[in-house]
């Protein structure tokens, strides 16, 4: 009896064939994600690791800065490094290394202090990512935009390499906690019916879906609870003629609410519960310039508008971009460019 349809390959082939040798006939090996690393980019990351590890490979996983608590109970997490804590340890750990995968990102730009280290290695390169214009420093490529996480194409490169039945729990999980994170709970870029039955094939080495939504979504501290109903209540404008919505939190704010890393994960999709809102953005002051996010409905290009104005990119309807100055600037400069764009505002369907 059949129970699955096969899954469609996604993946060339002979890309698989190449990463299946690159692993073969390497025995150190680096995993590296992107800044302030979310779950599709550690949920991947973890995924392939416990493999590599079940493999006997000597293998490492390597991020440039911390990332939030609700992603720590993730098994793995805590063999994590982090660049910045110690940026020479991790020097060492580059220059001896014979593959390195780059994952949830397309260019080392993406991985702040760690590019320079990744640019130079002489170590065989392979990118796994779903974002647009992958890097050329690639031996392998494997970029796919439109998958809706990266999670989902670690799984089909060990499903097309006939790997699933080495897929153990602890690997599901990671890979799972990726697909859900990357689309908001399977709430947006969630159409391909094949997720689905991912997730089924998923469900079957024993994950608990239902667990990991929780642990990751209803984990939330008290003060990030109350930062959230401040924001939507204290710090949004709606300007209902553009079909948008913006929310903002100064760093007075935020320490205010006791602010951590990854606090604010998330906050940029409430506007769009609002009826008739399609374009939403979250702009925040840090220590040393002010990251945005900008979240849209149907066919709104938020990645285009970040590459315009605020140095920036991402999907069409996830990206994020920088300013370098004061809060008050990146708010007039976001009023300035949704007034340029009001025609597409005004005429995109919900
Ligand atoms: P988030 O809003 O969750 O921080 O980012 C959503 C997506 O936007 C990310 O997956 C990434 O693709 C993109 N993104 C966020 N910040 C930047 C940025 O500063 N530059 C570029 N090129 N993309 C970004
Ligand atoms: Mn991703």
């Amino acid at each position: 009896m059949h129970y699955f349809e096969p899954l469609s390959v996604v993946i060339d082939e002979k890309t698989v064939e190449e990463v299946q040798q690159l692993i073969e006939s390497s025995q150190q090996i680096l995993i590296t994600a992107h800044l302030s690393p979310d779950g599709d980019a550690l949920g991947a990351s973890l995924g392939l690791y416990h493999y590599l590890k079940y493999k006997g490979k000597n293998v490492k996983l390597m991020v440039p800065n911390s990332f939030p608590y609700f992603l720590k109970w993730m098994s793995g997490a805590g063999d994590i490094l982090v660049y910045e804590y110690n940026p020479k340890a991790a020097k060492t750990i580059f220059e001896h290394t014979d593959l390195i995968f780059s994952i949830d990102y397309n260019i080392p730009k993406r991985v702040g202090g760690m590019a320079p280290l990744l640019e130079k290695s002489d170590a065989k390169k392979v990118l796994i990512d779903h974002h647009l214009f992958p890097g050329n420093i690639y031996d392998v490529v494997i970029s796919h935009p439109e998958i809706s996480s990266t999670s989902e194409l670690v799984f089909r490169l060990l499903y097309q390499a006939d790997k699933y039945d080495e897929m153990d729990k602890t690997i599901a999980e990671c890979l799972y906690c990726g697909m859900m994170t990357d689309t908001g709970g399977f709430t947006f870029n969630s159409n391909n019916p094949e997720i689905y039955l991912i997730i089924s094939l998923l469900l079957r080495k024993g994950i608990d879906k239902d667990r990991i939504f929780s642990l990751v979504y209803n984990n939330l501290t008290e003060d990030r609870f109350r930062l959230l109903g401040f924001t939507l209540s204290q710090r949004m404008k709606v300007y209902p003629e553009f079909h948008t919505a913006l929310i903002w939190l100064s760093l007075e704010d935020q320490k205010q609410f006791s602010y951590n890393k990854g606090d604010t994960e998330g906050f940029v999709n409430y506007p769009l519960s609002i009826k008739d809102i399609i374009f939403s953005a979250f702009i925040r002051e840090d220590e040393d310039l002010v990251k945005i996010s900008f979240r849209s409905q149907s066919t709104f290009p938020t990645n285009e508008f970040a590459g315009q104005f605020f140095n920036g990119g991402g999907h069409l309807n996830a990206s994020g971009g920088e300013f370098y100055g004061t809060l008050n600037d990146a708010i007039s400069l976001f009023e300035n460019s949704i007034d340029l764009y009001a025609e597409k505002l005004i005429n995109t369907p919900k």
